[in-house]
């Protein structure tokens, strides 16, 4: 009796088993891809079985963003919802409609960049779907297993989520390369918008405009810290040596919380996480929420005029000087090569 309990039960545990087929939430704006969606492609397909993708948007922004996404390398179809409802990615629109396109396609793994969108819709999601939410992904092993970085990238947490019939992830885009925009030919299918109980309106948006490339995926990044001391000197000081390395400007926390720098260029871990080819930290001490937005860039830079300031600790070249003085020296040396 022992062994055919045995058997039964292993026999529903097959039965129940799928096999996986993932969505990847193609996020747009305006009609255009956001790049760190071809990363969540990447991590979807480590996974194996299909690997599909969505946009949502006006039927002006999906029309946009299809020919673009259609191409993609590994993506099996295309699911297509348009409607003036989900103009401007509002989370509390998105959402009912990715949570009845999830069971009515049978999908096993939802994977998105870990955005301010992804942020955003994928928690409210998880929490409509009744399954746990897996945030930041920075690898995974099979189906079922993902690793990621818990207090502020000082440890990692390898979880196991054996028992949520949806996984509902997140992808750091600096830990997956970007899948190619070539050689894919998916088939698109149009989906139904779903309705909304939300009363969430758009209003408006503000959008610093800035002709350096974008802090998120430059290859070179200039930050810097409450040394700069003032707006002008962020200005006057790091913006030449940005220009001159053609390289995105970053800042600390404590540069934004002065207001020397906006917002949206905060690197850390209540920042952006960048992982450049090259990082130079300008007057920035090293706090670990610092680094956990850097730490990863390829060669990193710090001028400090404290030889024992920590971010000393894991620069490559570090320079302990006035920042004053060595910055303009520095911007003159590149102008004259
Ligand atoms: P400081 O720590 O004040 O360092 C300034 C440095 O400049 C010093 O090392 C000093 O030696 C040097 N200096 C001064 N004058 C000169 C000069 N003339 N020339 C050269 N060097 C000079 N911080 C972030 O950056 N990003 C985050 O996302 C973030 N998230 C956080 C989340 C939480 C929950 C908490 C609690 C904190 C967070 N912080 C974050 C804040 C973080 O702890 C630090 O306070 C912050 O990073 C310090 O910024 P800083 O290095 O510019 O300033």
């Amino acid at each position: 009796a022992r062994t055919s309990r045995i058997a039964s039960s292993s026999l529903s545990t097959l039965s129940q088993r799928r096999l996986a087929s993932s969505l990847v939430f193609l996020e747009q704006k305006g009609g255009k891809l956001n790049d760190g969606s071809l990363t969540a492609v990447t991590a979807a397909q480590q996974v194996g079985g299909d690997v599909a993708g969505i946009v949502i948007g006006s039927k002006a922004d999906v029309d946009g963003v299809l020919a673009q996404v259609k191409s993609i390398n590994g993506l099996s179809k295309i699911y297509a919802a348009a409607d003036e409802a989900y103009a401007n990615g509002i989370a509390e629109n998105v959402t009912p409609l990715l949570a009845s396109v999830i069971p009515s396609k049978s999908i096993t793994h939802l994977f998105g960049a870990h955005s301010a969108a992804g942020k955003n819709i994928f928690p409210r999601l998880a929490g409509a779907l009744d399954v746990s939410m897996i945030s930041d992904i920075v690898a995974l092993e099979g189906e079922d297993t993902f690793t990621r970085p818990i207090y502020a990238g000082n440890a990692i947490l390898k979880l196991k989520s054996s028992k949520d019939a949806v996984k509902i992830v997140t992808v750091r885009t600096t830990a997956f390369s970007k899948a190619s925009t070539e050689g894919g030919s998916a088939a698109v299918e149009e989906v139904a918008p779903v309705a909304s109980d939300s009363n969430t309106k758009f209003v408006s948006e503000e959008i610093v405009v800035s002709s350096r490339p974008d802090l998120g995926s430059a290859s070179k990044v200039v930050s810097g810290g409450r040394a700069l001391k003032s707006k002008e000197s962020f200005e006057s000081v790091l913006d030449p040596l940005a220009d001159a390395l053609g390289a995105a400007v970053g800042a600390s926390r404590a540069a934004v919380d002065a207001g020397y720098a906006d917002n949206s260029l905060q690197v850390g871990q209540t920042g952006k996480v960048v992982a450049p080819e090259l990082y130079v930290a300008v007057g920035i001490s090293g706090a670990i929420q610092h680094l956990a937005g850097m730490k990863e860039s390829k060669l990193i830079v710090a001028i400090n005029k404290d030889a024992d300031a920590p971010i000393f600790q894991i620069a490559d070249v570090g320079l302990v000087a006035d920042l004053f003085d060595a910055v303009p020296e520095l911007v003159k040396e590149l102008e004259a090569q």
